[in-house]
C-alpha cells in the first residue's frame, strides 16, 4: 500500500516500520516484563501494513493473535543522529495503528532467545489509519486513545504514560537507523492487550486522529 503524507499530500511507498516494545509501564507489568532502560526496538516488514477498512488475517501458524493499540509517527524528511529537541521537526504526521502480535509465537521466541520477526511480521499485522499533519495536534504527549473490540473498550490510555516520548524515540532511533520519508514508528502499546478472533471488528479512536476500522478474518485455506 501507499501512504498519503499529511503535510504535502504526496503518496509514497512506506519505508521501514520501527516498533517500540514496552513503552508503557502497565503493559510491561501485564507481560511480566521489566521496564527497559532504553527503547526496545524491533522491525516489521512494510508488507504487514493494511489501511483503514482493511482486514487482519489470522495466520494458520498462530492460535493466539493479539491487538496492540499504538500511536504511529510518519517521518517526513531524512533524519540521522538528531537531537531530542529537534526530533519532532522530522515527524510529518500521526496516525492510529495496531501492532498485531502472534502472542503464542512471540512467547516461544522469547523462551528460545529468538527474534520476534515472525510473531510480529505477518501480512496485515500492521493496520494503520490515515495520517493527520503533526501541526494539527497540539500536544502529542497528551493524546487519549481507545480501542474497541466488537463495541467493548479493551484498551484506553493517554500518551502521557509513555516511558519514552515520541521526541526521545525519534532521537534515539535516528542514532541507529537513518530515518527516511515514509518510515513509520509504532510507539508501543498500553495495557489491555488481548486476543482477536475471526469476525471481530476493531475500532481505534484518538483525540484529533482519524478513526481506524479493521475486521479480523480467518486465512483462506
Ligand atoms: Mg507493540
Amino acid at each position: 500500500m501507499q501512504i498519503e503524507m499529511p503535510g504535502s499530500g504526496r503518496r509514497i511507498r512506506p519505508g521501514k516500520l520501527i516498533c517500540v516494545g514496552r513503552n508503557y509501564a502497565a503493559h510491561a507489568a501485564e507481560m511480566k516484563s521489566e521496564i527497559p532502560k532504553q527503547p526496545l526496538l524491533f522491525l516489521k516488514p512494510s508488507t504487514s501494513l493494511v489501511g483503514d477498512g482493511g482486514s487482519v488475517v489470522i495466520p494458520p501458524m498462530s492460535s493466539d493473535v493479539h491487538h496492540e493499540l499504538e500511536l504511529v509517527l510518519v517521518i517526513g524528511q531524512e533524519a540521522r543522529g538528531v537531537a531530542e529537541q529537534d526530533a519532532m521537526l522530522y515527524v510529518e504526521g500521526y496516525a492510529l495503528g495496531l501492532d498485531m502480535t502472534a502472542r503464542d509465537l512471540q512467547a516461544e521466541a522469547k523462551k528460545g532467545g529468538k527474534p520476534w520477526s515472525v510473531a510480529k511480521g505477518f501480512d496485515t499485522f500492521a493496520p494503520i489509519g490515515r495520517f493527520v499533519a503533526s501541526a494539527v495536534i497540539e500536544d502529542v504527549g497528551n493524546i487519549t486513545m481507545q480501542l474497541q473490540r466488537n463495541a467493548a473498550v479493551v484498551q484506553s490510555c493517554t500518551t502521557r504514560d509513555m516511558i519514552f516520548s515520541p521526541a526521545h524515540l525519534v532521537h534515539y532511533v535516528s542514532h541507529i537507523f537513518t530515518l527516511e520519508p515514509g518510515d513509520l514508528i509504532f510507539t508501543g502499546t498500553p495495557e489491555g492487550v488481548g486476543p482477536v478472533l475471526p469476525g471481530d471488528k476493531l475500532v481505534a479512536t484518538g483525540d484529533g486522529l482519524p478513526t481506524l476500522n479493521v475486521e479480523v478474518v480467518a486465512a483462506q485455506t
